[in-house]
């Protein structure tokens, strides 16, 4: 069961203690790794098989956009707002913050400085951009309270090797720790909440985050927890065992599909809403492109398992999914 509201304060109490650090802590012992999965990757794959080829296999550069590097900037704010003393965590030092994450991010990636054109133009999609990013950390303000929260883990980077050997991994935005031990995930969304119809999608990712730790801890997370700072809404799951058997199930599937690609060459091109933002547009058969050769020889290949690590903002937004 879902619920979906707008400016609600979650019921469940501050966090008080570790979460667990991840780091493959269930990892199935003495299994050969034989391919890595994120829910990015997942993601990718469920919504265009060869869209995952350009990005994984091909590892093709795509451009920086305005909309990751947003993202990117508000995650960094609302991590970095908990460093403050809880008195101190308002919007206003929230929002002092993001000139200084800009220019940290900038730092790091260069090349995001040639999102917005030199001259008038420039400034004023520039001004745009910051003013959404301002509004997006205001409405984080009308949906809770960092007062009242001490976040057990942020940017928490978590995997487990599967007794197949696939590896699942990924970046889990907050994990928040009761007293009693119920374990909240929590992920912020610079989009707006999705329709009925698009939330089990939405919550795949949660799900996977939920196996992950469920195989780390041994305790299946109480509630995932999707912020949409587009919007204003929150989506709240309450999963259980048997979801998250099924998660595993749906994940396992998947990567046999994948492998099944890997191994014929086959990889299926899925039109959809996405290809309006899809940076291989014009390398892809349905819109009148021809895909490079496949990398000729298996054995030069990069490893599944080591396909995606990534780096860099433009790369952390696409792991969110926040595209
Ligand atoms: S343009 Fe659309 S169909 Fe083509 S690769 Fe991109 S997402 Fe897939």
């Amino acid at each position: 069961m879902t619920t979906t509201e707008a400016g609600s304060e979650t019921s469940v109490p501050s966090a008080g203690a570790e979460a667990g650090s991840g780091g493959g802590a269930g990892s199935a012992a003495g299994v050969e790794v034989v391919g890595s999965l994120s829910p990015s990757r997942a993601s990718d794959f469920m919504t265009c098989p060869l869209r995952y080829r350009f990005r994984v296999i091909d590892r093709l550069p795509e451009r920086p956009s305005a909309a990751a590097a947003r993202g990117t900037l508000v995650h960094a704010v609302l991590e970095r707002l908990f460093d403050l003393p809880r008195d101190g965590r308002t919007a206003a030092a929230a929002l002092e913050m993001l000139g200084p994450e800009w220019e940290r991010l900038l730092a790091e990636e260069p090349e995001l400085a040639g999102l917005f054109a030199d001259g008038d133009g420039g400034d004023a999609e520039r001004a745009e951009w910051l003013g959404q990013a301002r509004r997006m950390v205001e409405r984080y303000f009308t949906l809770e309270d960092p007062q009242r929260l001490e976040p057990a883990e942020r940017e928490l980077f978590v995997e487990t090797v599967l007794d197949s050997g696939l590896k699942l991994r990924g970046y889990i935005d907050r994990v928040d720790v009761a007293p009693s031990g119920d374990v909240r995930i929590v992920d912020y969304k610079t989009g707006t909440a999705p329709r009925a119809d698009f939330e089990a999608r939405a919550l795949f990712q949660m799900k996977f985050y939920a196996l992950v730790l469920w195989r780390l801890q041994g305790r299946v997370p109480r509630l995932l927890q999707l912020m949409y700072l587009g919007n204003g809404e929150v989506l709240r799951y309450e999963p259980d065992e048997s979801d998250l058997r099924a998660t595993q199930r749906k994940v396992e599937a998947l990567w046999q599909a994948i492998r099944r690609a890997m191994d014929t060459g086959e990889w299926r091109a899925r039109t959809g809403r996405l290809c309006d933002w899809c940076d291989h547009k014009e390398r892809c058969p349905e819109f009148g492109g021809t895909p490079p050769p496949l990398p000729a020889a298996p054995v030069n290949r990069p490893s599944p398992a080591d396909l995606e690590v990534t780096a860099g903002p433009q790369a952390a937004a696409r792991e969110r999914d926040d595209l």
